[in-house]
């Protein structure tokens, strides 16, 4: 697969070069040349494959040939040791994609992409240094994702008391090739001195510096296998029990039954009027119809990789591009009118993103026309984030984190005004109990995952910094 910049059809690049470099020399995004479509043989089995050999046949020809099938082969099986499971929520489903150990969709990306680099770095002698800002989130997949890689180290730096107990461990309780810096500064302070390092050409190669962030085409391409995996399931007429993860309450029954405690006592689902729909099973998966998926949206870099499952043949019906007040792509859908503004601070605080970065490579593949017909917009307020965590728990004893609660709501509202119809899924992006401070305040005590409680007991370590892009030189 080649691939060439959003700003500039004519030169393209291989795989290697558009993974390594993460943005394109004249400032653009890198986009393939073509989206390769699934052989009608996996088309077909896409319901009932395993999650890993779904992720080997999406990403294989993304990679083909920097990447061969063996190789490719091991690295999806020891990046997902988990998987995606579609689970039925009220008188819906959420795809969970919170089971991997920072318990938030990053890991699908930042986990492939650190075996990946370790692979097309394989021979080279000078370590390769990633370097990353983070406001939170992304700092602990990366971290995470990169750790015990082999060849790499990775330096996140981070505003100093302004992330939380839980993405201070993540980040920073690791070790090894894993160092973090406490910047005392803001998030902006961080990513201005991540910029400034990367652009000083001299420390850039005598380090063999590089950066991992969020509109790399590697962290992209593995997260459309999730998109495929619930597609498939969907059209096939099933479902999964929750992962040990599931974040149920209280005698709601375990995870295990995959239902929730109004289905499984017969009683039509969705009864209560807070989160929209009529008591149907309307939008519960069934055999032979395509589900619309819900996704919680920031930088767009998810639902871009939505749209490349889609393009690849992932029987999706349609996407609801869901977001918090940083409404540009919603205003945009309805408007024509694309605004970029300065980002607003909400409960949901992973997608206060007012121009986000993706929107540039989504454009590149959609038309004004297919875009219209295969997204819908809606953005989502905080009051009424909380009002749906609260509702949901009610109903069905299922906790949502607040960006999840963003997607779910955004669907009522379109179920609403009748815009959607049919099976209806909604991307669990994060564990609610990343955001239990916001939480708990709405549902009493959320259950810890297993992979969270352990973070806890590590102690974090870090060289706290000025925010002065000449202490961050100095440290390197
Ligand atoms: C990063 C993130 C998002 C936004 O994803 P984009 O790909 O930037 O649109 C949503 N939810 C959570 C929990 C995240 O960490």
């Amino acid at each position: 697969m080649r691939y060439f910049s959003t700003r500039n059809k004519s030169e393209a690049v291989d795989f290697t070069a558009a993974a390594l470099a993460g943005l394109a020399p004249d400032g653009g995004l890198f986009v393939p040349e073509e989206i390769p479509p699934y052989p009608a043989a996996v088309r077909s089995c896409l319901g009932t494959m395993d999650y890993r050999d779904i992720a080997f046949e999406t990403i294989k020809p993304w990679v083909n040939p920097d990447i061969p099938d063996p190789a490719l082969e091991e690295i999806v099986y020891s990046a997902y040791p988990f998987d995606a499971p579609l689970v039925g929520v009220a008188d819906r489903q959420v795809l969970e994609l919170f089971h991997g150990p920072t318990a938030a969709f990053k890991d699908f990306g930042a986990r492939f992409m650190a075996r990946a680099f370790s692979y097309l770095r394989r021979g080279e002698d000078k370590p390769l240094r990633i370097i990353v800002a983070t406001s939170g989130d992304t700092g602990g997949a990366v971290a995470d994702g990169f750790f015990g890689v082999e060849g790499i180290s990775v330096t996140v730096l981070y505003p100093r008391g302004r992330v939380s107990p839980l993405q201070e461990r993540q980040i920073a309780g690791l070790g090894g090739n894993v160092s973090a810096l406490a910047v005392e500064g803001s998030f902006d302070d961080c990513q201005r001195m991540v910029k400034a390092a990367l652009a000083d050409a001299e420390l850039k190669k005598r380090l063999n510096l590089s950066s991992a962030n969020s509109i790399n085409v590697s962290r992209l391409i593995p997260q459309a296998a999730y998109y495929a995996a619930a597609a498939g399931r969907a059209l096939a007429g099933r479902l999964d029990p929750g992962g040990e993860a599931s974040p149920r309450t209280g005698d709601y029954g375990p995870a295990a039954s995959g239902q929730d405690r109004s289905a499984r006592n017969g009683e039509a689902p969705g009864a209560a009027g807070a989160t929209g729909s009529a008591g149907t099973a309307e939008h519960r998966v069934r055999k032979g119809q395509a589900i619309t998926l819900v996704v919680p949206s920031g930088n767009f870099g998810n639902l871009t990789a939505g749209v490349y499952a889609w393009k690849m043949g992932a029987p999706v019906r349609r996407f609801v591009a869901a977001t918090n007040i940083n409404k540009t792509v919603p205003d945009y859908l309805s408007s024509g009118t694309y605004l970029a503004r300065p980002s607003q601070a909400t409960i949901s605080n992973a997608m206060d993103v007012g121009t986000p970065s993706n929107f540039e490579r989504m454009a590149a593949h959609l038309s004004w026309t297919d875009m219209k017909e295969s997204i819908l917009g809606a953005f989502v307020t905080d009051d009424e984030t909380r009002n749906t965590i609260r509702a949901v728990h009610a109903l069905a004893g299922y906790v949502l984190d607040p960006h999840s609660s963003v997607g779910w709501t955004a669907a009522d509202k379109l179920l609403e005004r009748g815009l959607v119809s049919g099976p209806l899924g909604i991307l669990s992006t994060a564990h609610p109990a990343k955001f239990a401070e916001t939480v708990e305040l709405l549902t009493g005590p959320v259950p810890v995952p297993p992979s969270l409680a352990k973070v806890m007991e590590r102690s974090p370590q870090s060289s706290i910094i000025p925010a002065d892009s000449s202490a961050l030189k100095d440290i390197l």
